[in-house]
């Protein structure tokens, strides 16, 4: 696409290496750019980045670096290979990308943290002086990110609709000790699933939550185990309604007025291992109903896994709790 690429910096996103080289290169807009050449668009969001661009970024840097090795310093591709399953049938970050490129995740637009590029300006600030220009951070595009562990202040959007790199001169906000918490808490939990083989991540992950919540297949609203979804609907509902958790989403307080979640069924059909939930859900249902030691045992690598099934038997349960 380019001729030259500058080297990425300690973590920047490849999106941003591309806007370096364009602005080295063009003095137009890179969207229209991109647009009139390759008749399509991209790098309007983190999510939206798997496109050919990265191909040729893996050409010019194929002598330097392997593929994955680029991928994994350089893009959100581990992080949103979590718990897809097409994702999962992949042997190299690169075969990821590929699949990721398809994906229709369910619930994705809920989903803020990646719906736009994210920077913190004490980075941006210390950056343009250490290297001539700021970056946009890989580590910063997490979705279950929201704050900069370097300097504890929260991650600002960018609030241009147009691709660019991180403004310059800003201040920043800090972060409270419970939003740093849980960014804390949500890393650490990603880090645990990224010990586990990728093909298990996900039908793990399902076992654990049907075991410990108790639903099985066949359970309807109408069934005596609907007041047990009730339960559960509420519980969901009150983990996310909280100020650490809720900015993580786009919709306001009481989540529980939109699909899945305005039904009580809605945490059955999260569950369904046919469904493609966006992988930030699947954080959430961790974050919401597992505690330490579920996650011990569920995702502990040593575990053979094979002979496990996917359902749990419809068991009788007491109605009142
Ligand atoms: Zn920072």
């Amino acid at each position: 696409m380019f001729n030259y690429y500058p080297t990425p910096l300690p973590d920047e996103h490849l999106a941003s290496v591309v806007y370096r080289a364009f602005l080295l290169t063009y003095y137009k807009e890179i969207e229209h750019h991109i647009k009139v050449r390759h008749k399509q668009s991209f790098f309007d969001t983190p999510i939206n980045c798997w496109v050919p661009a990265y191909e040729s970024l893996f050409c010019h840097f194929s002598g330097l670096e392997s593929v994955d090795t680029l991928l994994k310093r350089h893009s959100n591709v581990m992080d949103y290979g979590m718990w897809a399953a097409k994702a999962n049938n992949t042997k190299t970050l690169a075969d990821s990308l590929e699949s990721l490129s398809t994906m229709n995740w369910k619930l994705s637009l809920y989903v803020a943290t990646d719906r736009g590029w994210r920077y913190c300006p004490e980075c941006a600030n210390e950056e343009v002086k250490q290297h001539g220009t700021s970056y946009w951070h890989a580590s910063h595009q997490r979705y279950y990110q929201r704050t900069c562990p370097k300097h504890n202040t929260l991650l600002i959007y960018y609030t241009s609709a147009k691709f660019s790199l991180p403004p310059i001169g800003e201040s920043s906000i800090p972060a409270s000790t419970q939003e740093i918490e849980v960014d804390r808490l949500l890393a650490k939990i990603v880090c645990t699933l990224r010990q586990l083989p990728h093909r298990e991540q996900k039908k793990r992950l399902i076992c654990a939550l049907k075991q410990k919540l108790n639903v099985a297949k066949n359970m309807t609203r109408h069934s005596h185990n609907g007041r047990r979804l009730s339960q559960l609907h509420t519980k969901f509902s009150e983990a996310i309604n909280t100020p650490e958790i809720l900015p993580f989403f786009t919709f306001d307080k009481a989540i529980s007025m939109l699909p899945p979640l305005t039904s009580m069924t809605g945490i059955y059909h999260m569950l369904n291992k046919n469904n493609q939930m966006h992988p930030m859900w699947y954080l959430m249902l961790i974050y919401a109903f597992l505690d330490e030691e579920d996650m011990l045992i569920a995702f502990d690598s040593t575990t053979d896994w094979d002979d496990f099934r996917w359902e749990v038997e419809a068991n009788m349960m007491p109605i009142s709790a």
